[in-house]
């Protein structure tokens, strides 16, 4: 620690000082307008923390579909798979509704650095990358320690060249620094096409220091075309940075046999559990079916849609309720969020009184976020109380829903979020390490006893939920 100028006195007579001179913001203390906890509600809560139908839809579908890219025939059998597990769940008007997708597959891909020192490189191909010419591509790399810095690079300064985008993501319990550092995944690579480049690698969007690299879509800008894209894991980034800081030429050998294969079909998987006043409006809850190729898809999104069919199946079992619960498992989320857009155009009459989302992995919920009308207020207070025992606290972050539901959420439909814990996610999302083994089962469960917790809440409260918001 440096101490410098005025700060050097308070510096010097550490902590205790600074904290006078600079006092922490206190929590809270006024007391809100307290809610009784529905004592059937606590009952279906304590008895969703001991309920293992999320770990047996997750654990059936890692092992008897595995990865579902979308547009595949796996996606196909996972469909087929979701219809059977939802029926045998004793879900009503379990259906299918289909729409095509422009689809991506990966082929042969390989990465190495050819000079100053010979290494084979662990890589994945971006969606939508374009495959390398064929034999690959030999080329000098040009760095950029960040996004901010690609973007500062002048057009036609990479022609010939491979850029390299290197800025390292750190874990967040909300997940926002997906959204900060994963600009160079999602844009990276058109903005280096714009410049000229020949081919983009970026450090994997992740959290971990390991050698399996995150894949992900990419976007490329109307007008622009697709150039090779791929990510290196971690630890072979910070390699070939260091490779970099030593100075001279880098070249790096890049083949990618990736393509676009046309439309291809995707479909959502849906299920209710009825309600006894259509009326009041459907609350419309799931996760995405789809999964990358690389690992088996348990925490993205096997997880979200076991967790939100575990929750309603237990509230079916808890009688009759007046809403209808919509379980969708949607289609298309990873390469362009096709399947939240098709069920929003085949759905945007119906009356809707929420939608929610779960796709943040298995971790515990410890955070939750309202979008709901004025007059609803006392739901949350509800809520607050209900799902205080599992540590789930009230926060006033901006409700965001997740890809799946945006579109409907953008047509003004009211939303909760449920938020889960990022801080390990990032270690393996869109890798080979999203397997079963990375869900804790006790975590899974926590987040069934919120969900259903919040369903049981909704489901039956009596605020009109499709007023419009504040
Ligand atoms: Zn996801």
């Amino acid at each position: 620690m440096k101490c410098i100028g005025l700060a050097l006195v308070a510096c010097l007579l550490g902590g205790t000082a600074l904290a006078q001179t600079a006092p922490l913001p206190m929590p809270r203390r006024s007391a809100e307008t307290p809610a009784a906890v529905d004592p059937a509600i606590a009952a279906l809560r304590d008895k969703a923390l001991r309920d293992d139908t999320a770990l047996a839809i997750v654990t059936s579908l890692t092992t008897e579909v595995g990865p579902r890219p979308d547009g595949s025939e796996a996606e196909g059998r996972a469909r087929q798979w979701a219809i059977a597990k939802l029926k045998a769940l004793g879900f009503a008007n379990v259906h299918i509704e289909p729409y095509d997708v422009p689809t991506w597959q990966r082929g042969h891909e390989s990465a190495a650095i050819v000079a100053p020192f010979m290494q084979p490189l662990h890589a994945a191909g971006l969606g939508n990358s374009a495959p390398t010419p064929t034999g690959g591509l030999t080329l000098p790399v040009a760095y950029f320690a960040s996004f901010n810095d690609l973007l500062l690079a002048p057009p036609g300064s990479l022609t010939g060249k491979i850029a390299f985008v290197s800025n390292a993501m750190q874990p967040t319990q909300d997940g926002s620094s997906y959204g900060s550092e994963g600009r160079a995944r999602f844009l990276g690579p058109s903005e280096a096409a714009r410049r000229g480049a020949a081919a983009i690698v970026i450090r994997s969007i992740g959290t971990d220091h390991t050698r399996a690299p995150h894949t992900g879509v990419t976007d490329f800008a109307q007008g622009v075309s697709p150039i090779p894209a791929a990510a290196l894991s971690v630890s072979d980034a910070e390699n070939l940075e260091r490779m970099v800081r030593l100075g001279g030429r880098v070249m790096l050998h890049l083949e990618l046999d990736d393509h676009q294969i046309g439309m291809r079909p995707s479909g959502n998987v849906v299920a209710e559990v009825p309600g006894t006043d259509p009326a009041a409006g459907v609350i419309l809850i799931g996760g995405h079916l789809d999964s990358w190729d690389l690992g088996t898809g348990a925490i993205d999104d096997g997880a979200g849609v076991a967790i939100t069919a575990a929750a309603a199946h237990l509230l079916q079992s808890s009688g009759a309720h007046r809403r209808t619960i919509r379980v969708v498992w949607f289609g298309d989320e990873e390469t362009g969020g096709f399947g939240g857009q098709a069920y929003a155009r085949a759905h945007a009459q119906e009356p809707h009184a929420l939608a929610a989302e779960s796709d943040l992995g298995a971790d515990r919920v410890w955070r939750f976020g309202t979008a709901l009308p004025q007059g609803a207020g006392a739901v949350v207070t509800r809520l607050t109380a209900a799902l205080g025992p599992l540590g789930v606290v009230h926060g006033s972050k901006l409700v965001d829903g997740g890809t799946d539901v945006e579109p409907m959420l953008a047509l003004g439909v009211s939303g909760i979020d449920l938020n889960q814990s990022a801080l390990r996610y990032f270690d393996w999302h869109h890798t080979p390490e999203d397997t079963l083994d990375r869900i804790d089962p006790e975590q899974l469960r926590q987040n069934v006893a919120a969900w259903t917790t919040a369903l049981a809440i909704l489901a039956d409260a009596p605020e009109n939920l499709m007023a419009p918001k504040p």
